[in-house]
């Protein structure tokens, strides 16, 4: 009979950091993965010689983050993070910075000047509210918005609420908002950290961030930027009543505390990869059909054989649960069956040469219309496209109401549209359906519980933690996982 201590149902970035993390808790640990290939949405793969990640990504929070405190005490081996530059707006007639600050909205001359002085005073407003305690969680961004605005100013604030959400400003909240242009924080010191995991048996001690990852593992500008945000705590770490607002007015530090993975996406997942102990066993092209429980306490799991542990972490989608595990409460399913989620359409166009449109290094928005959010991913690090040629990627939300075929026209339509001179010059094109985030942090839409009814039975991912997006919102659902196992008396 196989037994473990724990099997970790997915191996996606959650499912893995899962492994990862309680195998070094001292865990014998079995991952089962339904497809062929680890890493889920966190990978990168090459087609015609260039190398396509999962979607475009920027790995957020570096300074002082979830996956920073991941890093800090469960990884042998780092990966190495590009300044992510910065954020800019692209429109038929020009191309600028996105404002950041109070300074940035007064000569961001893409929006009408009173639509502008009217967001601003919206974002100061909204800002003052949350920093005395006011809960913006359930007003949306639209409704906090006066009625008057031109239609660009709706379709930029739109297209920063469908990347931030997945949804449209009247599904996003102001709260979503400001955490998601980081003007609010979401964050987690070691201090935190290790009040709720508890100390490890090794711990990796973080006074070496400064001598060893800055130094080693960030890239000189993003080093320097982080060094500020680091070294100046009134805009990081200590909280602090104006930070926020702060934030606003005279600079978004924290922002800037992003990152591209050197080599790609893959060089997160092969990082946590080559940190696994031997007590980590990975099947692939195992898909769990049932949990095993008896009693109201989990037992196992069933693929095509039983495999058998005290503890199973559940890492596919939550509001799957229903099919493989029997007899959960009426209230539990309807809960989960809230989840919202969003699918989105990357296109990758492999360019034969390098182009000026793309001579920056960071991302662009494209907000009328059919909003894109675009990275030309081989301006951080140039293996990842053939010698002399560029590799971009385009980010579309996907309208569910309309077939996928029409939905990836629309988005070549778009590109081409936005920019008019690239189409001759492409030579690999690429498409990807994903759904980025297991749950959309709309107003409405729900997340699931770490625990589950099932006794030893946890979930991880990002529909079980709404702070952030992406990779850190999954670093933080296992910082909560290992809480919980932890308060259960079952980490150490
Ligand atoms: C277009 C796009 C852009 C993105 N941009 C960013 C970004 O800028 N920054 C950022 O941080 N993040 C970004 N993300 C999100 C990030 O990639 C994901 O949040 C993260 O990779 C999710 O990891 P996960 O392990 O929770 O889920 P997944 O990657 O979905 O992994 C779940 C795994 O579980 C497996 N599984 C499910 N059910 C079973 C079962 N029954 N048995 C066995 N295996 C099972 C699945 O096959 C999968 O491998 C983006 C994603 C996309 C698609």
């Amino acid at each position: 009979m196989d037994k473990y201590d724990v099997i970790v149902v997915g191996a996606g970035i959650s499912g893995l950091l899962a492994a990862l993390t309680l195998s070094k808790h001292g865990k014998k640990v079995l991952v089962l993965e339904k497809s062929e290939h680890v890493g889920g949405n966190c990978n990168s793969y090459t087609i015609d010689g260039f190398q396509v990640d999962t979607g475009a990504h920027a790995i957020t929070h570096l300074a002082v983050g979830p996956l920073k405190m991941l890093m800090d005490n469960y990884f042998d081996y780092m990966p190495v993070f590009e300044d992510y530059g910065n954020y800019h707006i692209r429109t038929e007639t020009g191309f600028q910075k996105v404002p950041s600050n109070l300074r940035d909205f007064v000569t961001f001359d893409m929006l009408p000047k009173k639509d502008r002085l009217v967001l601003s005073q919206a974002i100061t407003k909204a800002l003052t509210l949350s920093t005395f305690g006011v809960d913006l969680s359930k007003q949306s961004a639209y409704d906090s918005l006066p009625k008057n605005l031109s239609k660009d100013t709706y379709d930029f604030v739109n297209a920063i609420s469908h990347f931030l959400s997945g949804k449209s400003m009247k599904e996003t909240s102001v709260h979503r908002m400001l955490t998601g242009s980081s003007f609010v924080r979401d964050s987690i010191t070691q201090e935190q950290f290790e009040s709720i995991v508890g100390s490890k048996d090794t711990p990796q001690h973080t006074e070496s961030i400064l001598q060893s990852i800055l130094r080693y593992n960030l890239h000189t500008s993003l080093r320097s930027k982080l060094m500020g945000v680091l070294e100046n705590p009134i805009k990081s770490t200590v909280p602090h009543p104006f930070v926020s607002i702060g934030r606003f007015a005279v600079s978004n530090q924290t922002a800037k505390a992003q990152g591209y993975p050197r080599k790609g996406l893959k060089a997160v997942l092969n990082s946590v990869l080559y940190s696994l102990p031997d007590t980590v066993e990975i099947h692939t092209n195992s898909e769990v059909k049932r949990i095993l429980t008896n009693e109201g306490k989990v037992t196992g799991v069933e693929t095509d054989q039983a495999y058998y542990a005290d503890i199973v972490v559940y890492t596919g989608f939550a509001k799957n649960l229903p099919d493989v595990v029997e007899d959960l409460p009426r209230s539990y399913v309807d809960e989960l069956g809230g989840i919202v989620q969003t699918k989105s359409l990357t296109v990758w166009l492999g360019l034969e040469k390098r182009i000026d449109e793309f001579n920056y290094v960071g991302s662009e928005i494209w907000f009328k219309d059919t909003p894109y959010w675009a990275m030309p991913i081989s301006n951080y690090d140039s293996s990842l496209a053939p010698k002399e040629k560029q590799l971009a990627g385009f980010v579309f939300v996907l309208d569910e109401n309309r077939s996928e075929g029409s939905e990836i026209k629309k988005a070549y339509d778009t590109i081409y549209h936005a920019l008019p001179s690239i189409e001759r010059h492409v030579e690999m094109q690429h498409e990807q359906i994903t759904i980025p985030e297991k749950a959309a942090v709309t107003i409405s839409g729900k997340f699931a519980d770490i625990r589950t009814p099932i006794k030893n039975m946890y979930l991880a991912g990002t529909d079980t933690d709404n702070r952030s997006m992406g990779i850190t919102r999954a670093a933080y659902s296992i910082i909560e996982m290992l809480g919980a196992v932890n308060e259960d008396g079952n980490l150490h």
